[in-house]
């Protein structure tokens, strides 16, 4: 475990490099890790000037590259340890260090939209490998899926100190079995996630287009299920929705039970955010938690957004914080008026790329048509109420998985490339205006 907790730094490490190569440094190859319990990740450097720049100039980058590489916030603390060695951790008495501390059972709110998820991970935690399997969860961005599948690794560990779980994401998956190939240890590779009693993984749309990681995926999965091991799956989407994903391995997927979340309802939001600034030791009166629910409506990690920054602005000093504080902070981030047509965002684009709209609409393939017509997909989703197949259908008749693969690629893009988060806000604040 130890081993894996370092693992896990030297791919946030990585990931820094690529998000912010101009303060990335040669030194930073021997900053170490001093502890991770999941919601911090502390950071030895070797001296307290490291220390220092790192505080100034890097505590956005690492907190970026630790959430994307471990799929939740973590918060950084960089220090200085005059016996730190490099290579050595305490990581004593922890859990696995990739399960989120706050992501249990009992801090998951349970609503009309998720009750059936919940209670099919509750099942699952309980008797690995004999009820449900696997068990496909899905649903869109930010509903809680990662959550109950974190949930689900520190039940099944309770439940069982001596099982072997293996939580990873898709895209960890996948770097791992490249890695195990171009390394020349694929027997190691195979006999790891072969011989798990639960095998989680989150975000398998992530396999799509990847033929050579599906083959291997199918006979991990093989494998497992034939000795009646526990899998337990995420997506943005059904099994069968999933674009490019081969029947053999979505009929696998839809053989045992498969379980959608849909956005939260309103009472459900309160309560999110209720819960939320419970943990975070926050005072909200009631009035601010149906402000912030009313503000945000699908993506319950916004709805965080919009708590840390009450927390960093306003929440501060211990005092409850009131509904025209709440106002004030974020008055600014509401969700922009419903008015907004396809087709003003389909002109914004074309003159932003200097494209033509039939150009959008049209089977062209290239990059450069290509980005922005994934980009008007994205800010429709994200701006207007139509749906899947009402934004296809403004875009020369596209079906509702194109339009999904869009929103998830620009999504994804927009978490590692400044450039697309620039253009996309300034798009958006042309949209809006
Ligand atoms: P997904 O994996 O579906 O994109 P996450 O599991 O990452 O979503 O959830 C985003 C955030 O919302 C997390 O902080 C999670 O704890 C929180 N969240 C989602 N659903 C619930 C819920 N029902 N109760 C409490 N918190 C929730
Ligand atoms: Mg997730």
């Amino acid at each position: 475990m130890a081993k894996d907790a370092r693992e896990l730094f030297e791919a946030i490490v990585e990931r820094v490099k690529v998000l912010d190569p101009a303060n990335s440094r040669r030194w930073f190859d021997d900053l170490t890790i001093k502890n991770f319990d999941g919601g911090l990740l502390e950071i030895t450097c070797p001296d307290g000037e490291a220390a220092g720049f790192l505080q100034d100039n890097c505590t956005n980058s690492f907190t970026r590259a630790a959430q994307q590489i471990t799929g939740y916030l973590v918060s950084i603390k960089f220090s200085v340890d005059g016996k730190a060695e490099k290579g050595k951790i305490s990581l004593m008495n922890q859990t696995d260090p990739r399960l989120h501390p706050d992501y249990t059972f009992d801090n998951f709110v349970v609503g009309p939209a998720n009750r059936f998820a919940h209670a099919s991970c509750i099942a699952v935690s309980k008797s690995l490998g004999t009820i449900y399997n696997p068990l496909f969860i899905y649903g869109s961005v930010g509903v809680g899926k990662t959550h109950l599948l974190h949930a689900i690794c520190r039940e099944a560990r309770n439940n069982l100190a001596k099982a072997k779980i293996q939580f990873l994401s898709c895209e960890e998956f996948v770097n791992r079995f490249i890695s195990a190939i171009e390394a020349g240890t694929m027997a190691e590779f195979k006999s790891l996630y072969r011989t798990v009693d639960l095998l989680v993984i989150d975000d398998v749309q992530f396999l799509r287009e990847r033929e050579q990681s599906q083959e291997e995926f199918f006979h991990t999965f093989n494998a497992l299920y034939g000795n009646r091991r526990q899998i337990v799956l995420s997506a943005d989407a059904a099994p069968g929705q999933i674009p490019s994903l081969p029947e053999r391995l979505t009929s696998r997927f839809e053989g045992g039970l498969v379980a959608r979340i849909d956005a939260p309802t309103y009472e459900t939001r309160v309560a999110i955010v209720q819960k939320k600034a419970r943990l975070r030791g926050m005072k909200i009166s009631d009035e601010v938690a149906e402000y912030i629910a009313g503000m945000v409506k699908a993506n319950i990690r916004e709805l965080e957004g919009a708590l840390t920054t009450l927390y960093a602005l306003a929440g501060a000093a211990s005092e409850e914080i009131d509904l025209e504080t709440a106002r004030k902070t974020l008055g600014d981030r509401e969700m922009p008026d419903k008015n907004i047509t396809i087709t003003d965002i389909i002109k914004a684009v074309t003159v932003y790329y200097d494209v033509r709209p039939a150009d959008l609409q049209s089977k062209k393939r290239s990059q450069s048509i290509t980005k922005p017509r994934q980009i008007c997909m994205y800010l429709a989703r994200n701006l207007t109420s139509h749906s899947l197949e009402e934004i296809g259908g403004h875009l020369g008749g596209r079906d509702h998985t194109t339009v999904m693969h869009a929103c998830s690629k620009i999504s994804g893009l927009q978490q590692i490339d400044d450039k697309i988060q620039s253009q996309l806000a300034e798009l958006t604040k042309r949209i809006t205006k």
